[in-house]
């Protein structure tokens, strides 16, 4: 047998990717990473255009309760104070979000949580609801008439492309809703976004490993497997069997980037349209993400749309056709000696950039048989 050049052969240079290689690297292993992609970084990469980080793949923002990750993360790059506090904007009307004080002093000018309760509870109470049998009357027993007219129903079909009473009842439950005048978005302890954008704490975890970009492992699957005794798979899943059992389908999304020469647009970084008759769901003033004062601005209006093979794979569908073909990949991934499978594609889940970090970091630790992340004790 040939003596092969790297220990691991990294798949993919997304958030996993880089943190699995650093890790490796830092325990002395040598690494070579390769993305199918002209950059690195996954879905986290942004482009500088006019001195604006733009996020190409949509508004990452972090967010975290775990002093342990948001501590290694800044260790890479400092991150800035930026609160997610996104707008709706109904047919020409503005709402803060999350449903908060603000929020409903803009739909029905109540000034105290009682009011504010009382209202919702009376809405409610109007349409005599049974248990819910989907996402509409889900929503209807929870904020009631014109929370779910005003903010829910148009971006959420648009979001899933049906009628939200053709959607399950479950995916309403993770919205926030506070009676307090707070704007922003996550209960989380830590959040913001790294001073210089994403690929700084990307180069910083890739800082002296080899990387090829251009190159999909799939074209030179042989080749590549040979330079490395094992490999650490972040590619979906189901191309890595060859689909045997079948393609896994997922959301998609379009993103349409415009520069603008106007200092600011839209006056926040986030605005959701939340009416169906516009077909965008939001656009992005990226520039506000870090506080920018350039001439210029890089708007983004961002569409769901459905997921075709040539497209890129954003939201895994976990219904129960979804889950069990995956469970057969699973399964099959679950005897490899020589192969991790991790990050979003591989594991066919959304994760949030935290959570990401912490399952890498958690690979690591089992992987290298430590019972500790490596990261000291500084919670
Ligand atoms: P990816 O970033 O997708 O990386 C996988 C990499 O593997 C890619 O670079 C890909 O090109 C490469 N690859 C795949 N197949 C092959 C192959 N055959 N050969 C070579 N390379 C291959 N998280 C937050 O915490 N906050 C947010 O605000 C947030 N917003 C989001 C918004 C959107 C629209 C989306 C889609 C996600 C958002 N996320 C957010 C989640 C975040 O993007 C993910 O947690 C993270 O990017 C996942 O990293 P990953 O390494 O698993 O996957």
């Amino acid at each position: 047998m040939s003596e092969q050049k790297y220990d691991y052969l990294v798949v993919g240079s997304g958030l996993f990717g880089a943190v699995f290689a650093y890790e490796a690297t830092k325990r002395g292993r040598k690494c070579l990473v390769i993305d199918k992609r002209n950059h690195a970084g996954g879905n986290v990469s942004c482009e500088n255009i006019e001195g604006i980080n733009v996020h190409k793949y949509g508004a990452h923002i972090f967010h975290t309760n775990d002093k342990v990750i948001w501590d290694y993360v800044n260790s890479f790059v400092e991150f800035n104070r930026y609160t997610n506090s996104p707008v709706a904007n109904y047919k020409g009307e503005l709402f803060n979000l999350p449903f908060n004080m603000n929020t409903f002093y803009q739909l029905w000018k109540v000034k105290t949580p009682a009011e504010a309760k009382a209202k919702i509870q009376s809405q409610i109470d109007k349409m005599n609801l049974g248990e819910p049998a989907n996402l509409e009357e889900q929503a209807l027993s929870l904020v009631g008439t014109d929370i779910y007219e005003k903010l829910i129903k148009g971006y959420t079909e648009k979001q899933w492309g049906r009628p939200a009473t053709e959607l399950p009842a479950f995916i309403i439950k993770r919205l926030p809703f506070r009676f307090t005048f707070d704007n922003n978005y996550f209960n989380d302890k830590y959040q913001g976004i790294p001073i210089g954008g994403y690929n700084k704490l990307i180069d910083g975890l890739l800082a002296g490993i080899d990387l090829q970009l251009n190159n999909d492992y799939f074209d030179e699957r042989g080749r590549w497997d040979s330079l490395a005794k094992q490999v650490v798979f972040t590619g979906k899943i189901d191309q890595f069997y060859d689909y045997r059992y079948g393609q896994l389908e997922y959301r998609s999304l379009r993103f349409e980037h415009e520069l603008l020469d106007v200092q600011n647009y839209q006056g926040n970084a986030v605005i959701n349209y939340t009416e169906r008759e516009i077909p965008y769901t939001r656009i992005l003033e990226h520039k506000h993400f870090e506080f920018g004062t350039q001439p210029k601005t890089v708007i983004t209006k961002e569409y769901s749309q459905e997921w075709t093979y040539e497209q890129e794979p954003y939201y895994p569908i976990n219904d129960v056709k979804n889950s069990g073909i995956f469970s057969e990949y699973q399964r099959l991934s679950q005897k490899e000696q020589n192969i991790i499978f991790g990050g979003r594609l591989a594991e066919y889940r959304y994760y949030d950039m935290h959570q990401i970090v912490a399952s890498a970091l958690k690979k690591v630790s089992v992987h290298f048989g430590e019972d500790n992340l490596g990261l000291g004790n500084n919670n």
